[in-house]
């Protein structure tokens, strides 16, 4: 099943992503991956109305441990 229509940010910054969850609050959902997320909806058990793909963000590509 397809997910539902929802509108598709691409953030460039962390602070252009973090302006976009604080402006849309309960009506948005990050996307990193989307292994989980598109398949929740594609089931209906998800329907933000807002998805904040976090994937195009420098720094935030991966986990580092630090020393
Ligand atoms: C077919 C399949 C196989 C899988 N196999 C494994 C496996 O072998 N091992 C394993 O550990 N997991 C597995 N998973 C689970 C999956 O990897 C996890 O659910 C993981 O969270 C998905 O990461 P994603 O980056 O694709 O997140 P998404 O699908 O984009 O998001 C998952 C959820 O986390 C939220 N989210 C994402 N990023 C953030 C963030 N930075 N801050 C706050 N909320 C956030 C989203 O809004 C959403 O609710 C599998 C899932 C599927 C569908």
């Amino acid at each position: 099943m397809k997910a539902p229509p929802f509108i598709y940010h691409r953030p460039d910054t962390l602070d252009e992503a973090l302006g976009l969850l604080a402006e849309h609050d309960d009506d948005a959902k990050i996307l990193a991956g989307g292994q989980s997320l598109i398949p929740l909806m594609g089931l209906r058990m998800g329907r933000p109305e807002h998805v904040v793909d976090i994937g195009h963000i420098p720094g935030l590509a991966g986990v580092v441990k630090r020393a």
